[in-house]
């Protein structure tokens, strides 16, 4: 499974920046999750749960921000949202726009140490 790699290498950053701050536990650990990451939510969840154990963030939650898919549309000349389920098409004006600008990310965005 794909996400329990991702998990996986995410328990070490953490683990890292727990130890570089003084930590004895974390207590949640917050993280932003774009819609065209290619992880699936609760796949994540899941890994989450059996690969903390163990691990300094044995007891922390992980807390998921959605990022929603934005391209940006040349017809519009703007960023804009990408209907559901329709490819990368302006929501807006209907232009083809292959330009990702966000939804790809899946990175820590903080966490809380104890
Ligand atoms: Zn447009």
């Amino acid at each position: 499974m794909h996400e329990l790699s991702v998990v996986l290498s995410l328990l070490d950053e953490v683990g890292e920046a727990a130890e570089r701050e003084g930590a004895t536990r974390v207590a949640a650990v917050r993280l932003r999750l774009g819609a065209m990451s290619g992880i699936v939510r609760d796949a994540l969840l899941f890994s989450w749960d059996l690969a903390r154990a163990g691990t300094i963030a044995s007891e922390a939650d992980l807390v998921i921000d959605d990022v929603p898919v934005a391209v940006w549309c040349p017809r519009c000349d703007g960023e804009r949202g990408v209907p559901p389920g329709e490819g990368l098409i302006c929501s807006t004006c209907g232009a083809v726009a292959p330009q990702i600008v966000r939804g790809r990310e899946l990175e820590l965005v903080a966490m809380e140490v104890v």
